[in-house]
């Protein structure tokens, strides 16, 4: 049997592995590189395979890193089926549409810049029509039952404890006569994350590939972020103005409900007002409900006595784009949650031109914010930027919470790991960037005795 590290080898985005064997052709996961510019061009390469041989595709979850490539590999001839978790399928119908809603955006701005440099269009990586086409090869299956996909190919979907619907993939490979287990970690959750269950431990496999975005650090525990953010919101709610918090409308953004209605029903704090000013996060929420196999117990328990997401207080989700600018009305103790998460696209824009020169408003950052975007240089200090064609001071308080991960930490990561019975032939350290990635490999050859490797990205391994 032969696997190919397609993406996410020495890098964190674009996931996708080829397995290869006398009779199957199958993938794991077909995602986009996402960062920097000349990282992405890497998504309009053509695929390494036919996309027409591919049988089966099996999904880890949902985030566009794993499953941003689908409607291209559709486009290109697939014709077998994608096995992802029903609360996977689910998201990926709002995700992979608004990515391609992205990518006809972007086209068009490129052409008319090209049009005015006298240069041919470019066509978009793929469109929405080709996006919503994609979806009839979804098929939604359950965790924890073992699916035969014929070919000697068997597969299995784990909790991960990620994002909603997301899932480690335990594969069985049979090549003549001889099988192989093989055990692709996806995304792994931290622990204690709210709403989601945690990842389901592993005792058993030959090959492991493991993904390591935090193999060098540690985080903060739960109930200290949590303490953390309560504190950043009641002390910007006593200055008198609005809070700001830019969220991903899939995942963070529910779990920052969770963490406020929490807080309100504790009587932490009190007489809260949240506006939820994204219309893919209202979806999201809204999928989120609709998946009680993924949620703990203490979630359900809420969902069922309809506590949750609200009850104790009061919440607003606004789809139109008037509600939307109704909100810049509010002028004191609105807690307003909007995407991107990182600032640079999307309605957060608005409410940041509204809010953040006002010294009684308040900014709180919950997630990682990367280089280049306008949500780091806030988050560094600049005094002023620039939103919307205007110019704003930067006089708003700004927080940063930097627990709230969606990914385990080094320790959770070596201690998911820890769990084997026997000792795996071989992990395949995946998913870091170059430096984390061989560190973390080191660290499980260290700490755990086990065979570690880095793959480089399109390498090829067999493996007996
Ligand atoms: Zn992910
Ligand atoms: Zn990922």
């Amino acid at each position: 049997m032969k696997i190919t590290c397609i993406g996410a080898a020495r890098t964190v985005t674009g996931s996708c592995y080829h397995i290869q064997t006398k009779d199957a052709n199958i993938l794991v996961d077909c995602g986009a590189f996402q960062g920097a510019k000349d990282i992405e061009k890497r998504n309009e390469e053509p695929f390494p395979f036919h996309a027409s041989k591919i049988q089966y595709l099996v999904l880890t979850h949902a985030h566009i890193d794993h499953s941003g490539l689908i409607p291209k590999l559709a486009k290109d001839g697939f014709k077998g089926k994608i096995l992802a978790t029903s609360a996977t399928v689910d998201l990926c119908g709002v995700m992979l549409l608004d990515s391609a809603h992205i990518h006809e955006r972007d086209a068009e701005w490129e052409n008319k810049r090209r049009l005015r440099a006298g240069k041919p269009p470019v066509k978009p990586l793929y469109t929405v029509q080709e996006a919503a086409n994609s979806l009839a090869y979804f098929q939604g299956v359950v965790y924890n039952k073992i699916i035969d996909l014929g070919n000697g190919i068997r597969v299995r979907f784990q909790d991960a404890g990620h994002i909603l619907g997301s899932a480690i993939v335990e594969i069985w490979v049979k090549d003549d006569t001889h099988e192989k287990k093989l055990i692709f970690s996806g995304d792994l959750g931290q622990k204690n994350l709210p709403l989601i269950k945690d990842s389901t431990p592993i005792d058993e496999g030959d090959f492991v590939f493991i993904e390591s975005t935090y193999g060098n650090r540690k985080h903060k525990g739960m109930t200290e972020t949590i303490d953390e953010f309560a504190q950043a919101v009641s002390e910007s709610l006593k200055s008198g103005g609005n809070v700001i918090i830019p969220a991903f409308a899939v995942g963070r953004t529910q779990d920052i409900l969770y963490i406020l209605n929490k807080l309100s029903r504790e009587g932490k704090l009190n007489h809260l007002r949240v506006f939820v000013d994204s219309p893919m996060a209202m979806q999201a929420t809204r999928i989120t409900l609709k998946h009680p196999e993924c949620l703990d117990k203490e979630t359900l328990e809420l969902v069922k006595t309809g506590q949750f997401p609200g009850s104790t207080l009061t919440l607003k989700f606004t789809e139109s784009v008037e509600d939307s600018m109704a909100i810049n009305r509010i002028k004191s103790s609105a807690i307003i949650i909007s995407s991107s998460g990182m600032c640079d696209a999307g309605r957060i824009r608005h409410h940041l031109k509204h809010n953040l020169w006002r010294p009684e408003c308040s900014v709180i950052f919950v997630g990682y914010q990367a280089e280049d975007t306008l949500g780091r240089r806030i988050v560094e200090g600049v005094k002023e930027v620039r939103i919307l064609g205007a110019e704003i001071a930067v006089n708003a308080r700004i927080y940063t919470i930097g627990g709230l991960s969606a990914h385990a930490d080094r320790d959770e990561l070596l201690d998911w790991l820890g769990k084997f019975k026997k000792k795996p032939q071989r992990v395949f350290v995946m998913h870091g960037e170059e430096e984390t990635a061989l560190g973390f490999a080191e660290t499980i050859r260290n700490q755990l005795n086990m065979e570690a490797y880095v793959p480089r990205g399109m390498e090829e391994i067999q493996l007996l």
